[in-house]
C-alpha cells in the first residue's frame, strides 16, 4: 500500500487523482491533502478517504472543517503546503498544485526523500536545478504526471538514454489554433477557455491558447531528462492521440498513444513501475479516428512558444520571470483586465528588461517570482 500526500486535491488534477485514489482502495492510502477555497470538495473528499491532515489555503476554511471534522488535524497557507508535502507517514508527494506557490513544499518532501510524481510544472520551470539537484542528492525520484513527459518517461523505459536522438512533444494548439494573429485581437476569456481536447483548470486552459504551455513543457522535458533544448521539438498534432514521442539513434521513434485523459499518466506516475487497470478508461480505437495529423509549429504565430525557447537557452532567473509574468498575466486576463494579446506582450517586456542572474539559489528565486508579480501588477495600472 503506497501512502500519499496530494497538493492540490480540489483541482483538475487534484480531483482525477482523488478519482484514482477511490479506485484503488487496496493500493492507496491518502495521509493528507491540500485544498485552496474550495470547501465542498475538500468535504467530500475528507468523508469518503479520512485523511489525518489537511490544508487549506487560509485559516478560517480550515477552522470551517475543523468544527465538522474534529478528529483530523487542520493546517493552512503556506506552511500547510509543506505540512502535507512532508507528512511522516507519506511516501509519495503528488503535486498538483497551481503555479509556482508548489516550489517550497516539492523541496522540503525531496530532502525527505519521498517520490514525487508532478504535474506542478511551473516548479520545475522556476527552479529546475535546485529541483533536480535535490532530487539527485536525496534520492527521490521524480515521476512526471504531465501526459506529454509521461509518454516520454514511458518511451525510454529500458532504453540507453545516450541513444537518445531528440524529444518530439505532441500540441493539440489549445482553443485558437486555426485563428491566425490577427484574429486574436479581441478574443474573450469564454473564448480561450473552450479546450478542443481537454478538460483542465483555467490556468492551464489559457496557458494552451497562448501555447505557453508548450513552452512550459519543453523547459519541463529539458529538466526532467536533461535534454539539450535543440534537441526537443514540438509538433502540432490536433486530435492529442500520440502524446509525445521519443527519436533514437538508429532512427526508431518510440511513442505513447491513447484517448486523452489525464487519469492515465496520474496513475501511471502512482503505480510506476507496474500498471493498473483504468477505471471506464475509454479504449483506443484508432479504425474509428481515421486520420491523425500533423503540422509543423509557427513560432511567429506562437510567439510564447518562441519566449520559453528563449528563456530556456538562457537559463538563471530569466526562466523565474518569465513563469511568474505568465502567471500575473494569465490571472489578469480571466479577471478581463488585460487582453489575449497583451499577455504575451507582458512576458516579452519582463523577459526584455531581466537582469539575468545563472544558477540562482532559492532566496533570488523567490525575490525574482515576487518582484516580477509587482512590475506586471503596476505595469496594468
Ligand atoms: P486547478 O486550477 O484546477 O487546481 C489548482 C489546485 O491548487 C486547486 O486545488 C486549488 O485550490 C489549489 N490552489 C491554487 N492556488 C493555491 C494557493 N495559492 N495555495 C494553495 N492551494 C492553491 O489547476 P490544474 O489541476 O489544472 O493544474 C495543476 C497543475 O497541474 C498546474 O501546474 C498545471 O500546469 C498542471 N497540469 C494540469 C493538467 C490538467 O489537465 N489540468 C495537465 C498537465 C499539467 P481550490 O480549487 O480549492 O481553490
Ligand atoms: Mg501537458
Amino acid at each position: 500500500m503506497k501512502k500519499i500526500s496530494l497538493l492540490g486535491a480540489t483541482g483538475s488534477i487534484g480531483w482525477q487523482t482523488f478519482d484514482i485514489l477511490l479506485a484503488n482502495p487496496n493500493e492507496f492510502k491518502l495521509v493528507a491533502f491540500s485544498a485552496g477555497q474550495n470547501i465542498e470538495k475538500s468535504r467530500e473528499i475528507i468523508k469518503k478517504l479520512q485523511p489525518e491532515l489537511v490544508s487549506m489555503q487560509t485559516e478560517e476554511a480550515a477552522g470551517t472543517l475543523q468544527k465538522e471534522f474534529p478528529h483530523i488535524s487542520f493546517t493552512y497557507g503556506e506552511k500547510g503546503l509543506v505540512e502535507v508535502a512532508t507528512h511522516p507517514d507519506s511516501t509519495v508527494l503528488i503535486n498538483a498544485v497551481l503555479g509556482s506557490v508548489g516550489l517550497e513544499s516539492t523541496l522540503a518532501a525531496i530532502r525527505m526523500g519521498k517520490t514525487i510524481a508532478i504535474a506542478n510544472k511551473e516548479t520545475l520551470v522556476t527552479a529546475g536545478h535546485l529541483v533536480m539537484a535535490e532530487a539527485k542528492k536525496y534520492n527521490a525520484p521524480i515521476l512526471p504526471v504531465d501526459s506529454e513527459h509521461s509518454a516520454v518517461f514511458q518511451s525510454m523505459n529500458g532504453e540507453n538514454k545516450k541513444r537518445i536522438e531528440r524529444i518530439v512533444l505532441t500540441a493539440s494548439g489549445g482553443s485558437f489554433r486555426d485563428r491566425t494573429r490577427d484574429e486574436l485581437v479581441g478574443v474573450t476569456v469564454k473564448d480561450a477557455l473552450n479546450h478542443p481536447n481537454w478538460s483542465m483548470g483555467a490556468k492551464i486552459t489559457i496557458d494552451s491558447a497562448t501555447m505557453m504551455n508548450k513552452g512550459l513543457e519543453v523547459i519541463e522535458a529539458h529538466v526532467l531528462f536533461d535534454m539539450p533544448y535543440d534537441n526537443i521539438d514540438v509538433l502540432l498534432h490536433r486530435e492529442s492521440i500520440i502524446h509525445s514521442m521519443v527519436e533514437y539513434e538508429d532512427t526508431s521513434v518510440i511513442a505513447q498513444l491513447g484517448t486523452p485523459d489525464m487519469r492515465v499518466p496520474i496513475q501511471y506516475a502512482l503505480s510506476y513501475p507496474d500498471r493498473l487497470p483504468l477505471a471506464n478508461g475509454q479504449r483506443l480505437n484508432l479504425a474509428q479516428i481515421g486520420q491523425l495529423h500533423f503540422k509543423e509549429v509557427d513560432f511567429d504565430r506562437f510567439r510564447a512558444l518562441k519566449l520559453a525557447y528563449d528563456a530556456g537557452r538562457m537559463g538563471g532567473t530569466i526562466l523565474t520571470a518569465m513563469n511568474a509574468a505568465n502567471e500575473a498575466a494569465v490571472a489578469l486576463f480571466l479577471q478581463e483586465k488585460i487582453t489575449f494579446l497583451e499577455i504575451e506582450e507582458c512576458i516579452e517586456r519582463i523577459m526584455n528588461s531581466h537582469n539575468n542572474i545563472a544558477l540562482p539559489d532559492l532566496a533570488t528565486i523567490l525575490h525574482v517570482d515576487s518582484e516580477t508579480r509587482k512590475t506586471v501588477a503596476s505595469m496594468v495600472k
